[in-house]
């Protein structure tokens, strides 16, 4: 199966980048010169504390916003967590989750991961759940098992069914901030296996599912990856932290859509 859904999306991930004034002067170009996309949904993804900021101002312009992660519980004595419905006060419509660098650094397990993603489908919120596997799996050559199981845990407690209208971001560890990105027929190939596996179990959901790539995403290698089959738009990381980079990979990805 080859499905690609007709609009893109592209996501910035700004990681824990950004104060009050730099997101200001960052999200005015971004409004400025990015309003003439037709065919793609550009998505921020902030620190929890801008999002206030993200909601006013971007609430009357073509751009969404998010998260880059949420509780599993949905209220109580969880110091230091932000719930769905709290994400959703701000306008948020987005949330990732799953990213590697919260799964290494604070220990977040599949479970946890599944939890999320259905606890923000609650409240509206679109999850971004984040795959991929590290240098050794893919050296080793299984990184189709790897991605796969971290699907199974999301299927196996909650079905397929919940991926339709969901993302699903393949970002392959070795990857991520190594200015390193997959090749296109290896992004490929993965992103197949991916849709195959999800329409295999609910060929519906895979046709409403988008499958965003990745991991050292440039304004060059973008031209070649979001032409791909089965790549419907990209998680940038530090590319979206420079207006003029991130526009460049917005615009390569919207020709893609044509
Ligand atoms: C990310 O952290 O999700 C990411 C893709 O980062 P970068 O673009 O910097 O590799």
């Amino acid at each position: 199966m080859t499905k690609q859904t007709q609009q893109k999306l592209v996501v910035a991930n700004w990681k824990m980048h950004g104060s009050l004034k730099q997101n200001e002067a960052l999200l005015t170009d971004f409004i400025e010169n990015l309003s003439i996309l037709n065919h793609t949904q550009v998505v921020v993804c902030a620190p929890y504390p801008y999002l206030a900021q993200l909601q006013s101002l971007l609430q009357h312009t073509n751009i969404a916003w998010g998260a880059q992660n949420v509780a599993k519980n949905e209220v109580g004595a969880f110091t230091g967590e932000v719930s769905a419905a709290m994400l959703k006060d701000f306008g948020a419509s987005y949330v990732i989750i799953g990213h590697s660098e919260r799964a290494t650094a604070y220990c977040e397990s599949d479970e946890n991961i599944a939890t999320k993603f259905v606890q923000a489908q609650k409240h509206g919120i679109t999850p971004i759940l984040c795959v991929g596997e590290t240098l050794i799996e893919r050296e080793a050559g299984v990184m189709g098992m790897v991605v796969s199981k971290q699907l199974d845990t999301i299927i196996n407690t909650h079905g397929a069914t919940v991926f339709a209208g969901a993302v699903i971001s393949y970002e392959p560890i070795w990857a991520i901030g190594t200015g390193l990105a997959a090749t296109p027929e290896q992004a490929k190939s993965m992103h197949l296996f991916i849709r195959n596996k999800i329409s295999n179990l609910n060929a519906d959901a895979a046709n409403h599912l988008k499958i965003l790539y990745g991991g050292s995403v440039n304004p060059q290698n973008a031209v070649q990856l979001f032409v791909v089959p089965n790549i419907d738009g990209g998680l940038i990381g530090k590319c979206s932290l420079n207006a003029q980079v991130f526009e460049a990979i917005c615009l390569a990805v919207e020709n893609s859509a044509q």
